[in-house]
């Protein structure tokens, strides 16, 4: 350090604690540097301290920036700051980068920390990291961090965020931010080299990747299902009758497009896995891809099944507000009044009875079911549930879940299935249509349990391939004895 950089740090040096004077100062390797004051690197600076790092803030204006600062942390001008610490963190714009560019001597072989992102992908031909490193040769650039907000660094390790994802070039350089990370309560991922950086800065970009498809599935059913439903339900009424019973579209209407796009979406989120095991049988192998359209819904099943509870969910509020509707208030009211005007006696029915019970009791079951499966999709229920406990409760327990809501659906149908009055306009309702996905997934889910399929299904899934034994004869010792 030249007398003139020495004096510069003195006069530009602002400690931010009181007893900065006396307690000694931390060794470099305890000690980081924070370029830029803004809310990350505020947020950083804090997180840092609290993990016991001795901070050194490195700012275009320190003396006007101290006030701002978490108590403890020094500031100074970036060139004084860069050389009180081996590990500096850029909480700084990629636009502003240039600044770097005359401090590349005091940069030399230090490790900087990219937390930058952008506001679209890709808004600059490379990563900002790559750029950083292109500024600056001399120094590790590492990519980091940029997939945490500023709020939830200041929300200190109870947040539920603890991974970060790292990449850089030099192994050293990279395990100098794990070792800080890890201090810091976060799980360091190591992605690779420097060139994952743009992957990385995209992370906080995405909206939603994996709900897209299901939530397209989701609106397209119910707007599918709303028009046919007040095609076959409102218009027929008014067309046929004369009656306006437009404002059942509300809660009524609401209710049967609810229930129906549900229990699609939850035999949509069994389909693939049964299509998949009817492909490996066909195949007699699993060691063959499947189609990347089938990747693809297997892979959004989770979002699908969560959309369908939530639909599910839906349909259970319009139900239980169905008594407090004025509607049925009224009607119930009115047919009271009007048996008693008549003296009319009605007889206790106890097959309706026992139809409406066993079909709420389903539906009950079905949905406590549908909740479970809801709960254990959580990531850290996912974590405290070993593999075999997890495929019970989404393979078994959700075929399960599947074969309760179709038969509550069933018996809501009950006889009406048979009756040509269902039948508006020679269409069925909405509710058998929503049957027949459903009842084929357990049809087929019922063929592949059956034992014959069963035992060749699970040969297939622990490495047996139809084949082989001619192939290889060493491979002729079945895996399932
Ligand atoms: P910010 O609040 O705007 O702060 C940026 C800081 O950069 C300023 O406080 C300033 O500090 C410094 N700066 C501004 N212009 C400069 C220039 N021309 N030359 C040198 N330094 C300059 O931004 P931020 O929200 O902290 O974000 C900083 C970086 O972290 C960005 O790249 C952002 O994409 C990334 N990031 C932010 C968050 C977040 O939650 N905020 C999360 C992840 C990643 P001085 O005035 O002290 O020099």
């Amino acid at each position: 350090m030249t007398g003139q950089e020495r004096s510069e740090e003195k006069s530009e040096c602002v400690s931010l604690s009181p007893m900065m004077e006396a307690v000694p100062a931390p060794p470099e390797s305890e000690r980081v540097c924070v370029f830029g004051t803004g809310d990350l690197g505020r947020s950083l600076g804090l997180r840092l301290l609290q993990a016991g790092y001795g901070v050194v803030f490195g700012s275009r204006r320190p003396h006007s920036r101290s006030s701002l600062l978490p108590h403890g942390a020094q500031v100074l001008g970036h060139a004084a700051a860069a050389q009180s610490a081996h590990l500096i963190f850029i909480a700084v714009q990629r636009e502003h980068y240039d600044f770097l560019v005359p401090l590349a001597n005091q940069l030399k072989g230090k490790v900087l920390v990219d937390l930058s992102n952008n506001l679209r992908k890709n808004q600059y031909p490379e990563a900002n990291a790559e750029y950083l490193q292109s500024l600056v040769p001399g120094a590790e650039v590492v990519k980091g961090f940029n997939t945490l907000s500023a709020w939830s660094l200041q929300n200190g390790p109870s947040d539920a965020n603890r991974q970060v994802y790292i990449c850089g070039e030099s192994v050293e350089a990279k395990q100098a931010v794990i070792a800080v990370a890890t201090k810091l309560g976060f799980s360091a991922l190591d992605q690779g080299f420097l060139s994952v950086a743009r992957e990385l800065e995209d992370f906080p970009l995405q909206l939603f990747p994996q709900w897209r498809l299901p939530l397209r599935i989701s609106i397209g059913l119910s707007a599918a299902f709303f028009f046919y439903l007040l095609i076959r339900y409102v218009i027929y009424a008014y067309v046929t009758q004369g009656e306006d019973i437009s404002f059942r579209i509300m809660v009524s209407l609401a209710n049967q497009v609810c229930p129906i796009v549900s229990l699609i979406m939850l035999s949509l989120c069994y389909l693939p896995g049964v299509l998949a095991s009817f492909l490996q049988l066909y195949r007699g192998t699993k060691y063959r891809r499947f189609p990347n359209w089938l990747d693809r819904w297997m892979l959004c099943r989770k979002q699908l099944g969560l959309l369908s509870l939530g639909f599910a969910f839906l349909h259970v509020l319009y139900t239980l507000i169905i008594p407090i509707r004025y509607s049925v208030m009224f009607w119930v009211t009115e047919h009271t009044v009007s048996v008693i005007r008549e003296n009319r006696t009605t007889m206790f029915d106890t097959t309706t009875a026992w139809h409406d019970d066993s079909y709420l009791s389903l539906g009950i079951l079905g949905f406590g079911l549908y909740v479970l499966l809801g709960i254990t999709s959580l990531p850290s229920v996912i974590n405290a549930l070993s593999w075999r406990e997890f495929s019970f409760v989404q393979s078994k327990l959700g075929h399960l879940t599947l074969l309760l809501c179709t038969a509550h659906t069933y018996l809501y149908g009950w006889n009406r299935f048979l009756s040509s009055s269902t039948y508006k306009w020679y269409t069925p309702p909405g509710y058998m249509l929503c049957l027949v996905l459903p009842s084929v997934v357990l049809l087929l889910k019922l063929l592949l349990i059956t034992p014959c399929v069963d035992r060749t299904i699970t040969r297939i899934r622990q490495g047996w391939e139809r084949g082989a034994d001619q192939r290889n004869p060493k491979d002729s010792q079945p895996l399932i004895p």
